[in-house]
């Protein structure tokens, strides 16, 4: 099933009794624009089982940014989860088809993440931004099959294309808190889906930080597909 360009559609995991993880994408039907062609491995859980069988990444070679929103000192740290998961999921990628790097310049940032206690950074676009009690909220904008440009709040320019909320009360250790961000970075760099399998990251509820061969398998193979959405 497929719904219009006009109603962006979200898809929700919610365990009882638990937050969800969650990815929240829009659904369009423009093609992809590249077409990579090494041999790839099977994805070992579907990657576009959250997207309605869309396959989204970022273009080969890009550079992608990522600012992590200062927080107060004291208990665990959100900058670190992030530095953390961006190195784990830098080490999946078959010659530099992405780079994930963390920068300090909030308006040049292609992603933001940030804790659910300090007010959304991000002026949302076209989509519904609606994290409601998610431990964590993956969120970008398809239009016209690119992730629409957000405009940080105090900035002119539309830079950001997504937007990763945390809920660190979820969190108690830096443990959990790096698998819950390695997750949702996980779906900042293409998996639109979940793993049944408790040991992955991409599992709703992770609790390991670095993707096993199961992820690192379903990234690649995304990597070497047409994507329907480009971020
Ligand atoms: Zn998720």
């Amino acid at each position: 099933m497929l719904h219009s360009p006009s109603l962006p559609r979200r898809v929700a995991r919610r365990p009882a009794c638990r937050p969800a993880w969650r990815v929240i994408i829009a659904i369009l039907l423009t093609a992809a624009c590249d077409n990579p062609t090494a041999v790839r491995p099977d994805f070992a859980y579907n990657p576009t089982d959250l997207t309605n069988g869309q396959l989204y990444r970022w273009s080969i070679g890009a550079r992608v940014r990522l600012f992590v929103e200062p927080m107060g000192a004291g208990g665990v740290d959100l900058a670190s989860a992030v530095q953390r998961a961006v190195s784990a999921w830098n080490a999946v990628p078959q010659g530099r088809e992405f780079t994930l790097d963390v920068v300090t310049n909030r308006d040049l940032a292609d992603v933001i993440v940030y804790d659910r206690s300090i007010p959304q950074p991000v002026v949302t676009g076209s989509c519904p931004f609606n994290p409601s009690g998610a431990a964590g909220y993956t969120y970008f904008c398809p239009v016209n099959g690119r992730a629409e440009r957000l405009r940080p709040l105090a900035s002119t320019v539309l830079t950001t294309a997504l937007v990763i909320r945390v809920d660190m009360t979820t969190t108690a250790t830096q443990a959990a808190l790096d698998a819950l961000v390695a997750h949702e970075v996980g779906h900042a760099v293409g998996i639109g889906g979940h793993s049944p399998q408790t040991t992955d990251v991409m599992y709703t509820r992770p609790t390991v930080r670095t993707p096993t061969d199961r992820d690192r398998n379903t990234l690649r193979n995304v990597l070497g597909r047409a994507a329907d959405i480009t971020l």
